[in-house]
């Protein structure tokens, strides 16, 4: 509990006071814990979904290169198809009999020759297009190697941060015990009561007569009372309990632990 503690003074600060500085350190840090601990499993379904992903991407481009390849064997056949049609229509031009005849079958080859070049054309853009599926796999297949050691050293990365939370977590519920069995009940209920409402820190410092839970002036009687320490006192605005910091603190107090949360 001693980092809780920290560097609050005075030894005439009222002891109440102490106990709910700590407690409020003690909630913020809990607040933290419990925040991560929902990020976590968060965290593995994000990295689960992008692997995914990626299986389901390399899945669609090995089909995708079937069916290339199905196009490609099928424009192969149907060019040496038309080729030979082609010299058969060659071989019969040269034994018509008659002009018509012959302007007939010159009009066929034409028409085979045609449809020849476009089969020709249709190979080379499903070659074109396999060329490209072929390198984006690979590069695919890649980074799903890559990604599976990586995902066991998130997940092991993770689970043992989840332990290690658990831990503290319950550590600090043993602590937060010890703390409110010091406080009066009235005390703890006020607490409660402000920081369930204002949803964060529910003890707050006086900085330059502001209070630094809602940044509203203090009447300077109060302000000087929370100086003094004595008493516990509570901004009339917002309710949370008030404390000066030590001289250390106010050098600090932007980067403070105690977190800052208008109303
Ligand atoms: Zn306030």
């Amino acid at each position: 509990m001693a980092r809780f503690l920290g560097s609050i003074q005075t030894k005439e600060m009222n002891q109440q006071l102490k106990i709910l500085i700590q407690l409020s350190h003690l909630d913020a840090r809990m607040e933290v814990i419990s925040t991560r601990l929902q990020e976590i499993p968060n965290r593995l379904e994000d990295q689960h979904r992008q692997n995914q992903s990626l299986k389901e991407n390399i899945e669609k481009i090995r089909n995708s290169i079937d069916e290339l390849t199905a196009r490609r064997r099928k424009a192969e056949r149907d060019i040496e198809n038309s080729q030979n049609l082609l010299d058969r229509y060659k071989k019969q031009a040269l034994e018509v009999k008659t002009n018509r005849e012959y302007s007939a079958i010159m009009s066929e080859i034409d028409s085979t020759q045609e449809k020849i070049s476009e089969l020709e054309e249709e190979f080379l853009l499903s070659l074109d297009a396999m060329e490209e599926n072929t390198t984006r796999l690979s590069s695919l297949e890649k980074e799903l190697d890559e990604s599976r050691p990586q995902m066991m050293e998130l997940e092991k990365t993770l689970s043992a941060e989840q332990v290690s939370l658990k831990d503290e977590s319950e550590e600090l519920d043993e602590n937060r015990r010890g703390l409110t069995t010091q406080l009066d009940p009235t005390t703890l209920s006020r607490y409660e009561k402000t920081r369930n409402h204002s949803n964060s820190s529910a003890v707050v410092q006086v900085e330059g007569g502001i209070c630094r839970g809602c940044f509203v002036n203090l009447p300077p009687q109060l302000v000087s009372k929370v100086h003094i320490g004595e008493e516990l006192q509570r901004c009339p605005n917002c309710a949370r309990f008030l404390y000066a910091p030590s001289q250390e603190e106010a050098g600090e107090s932007e980067a403070g632990s105690i977190k800052d949360n208008g109303d």
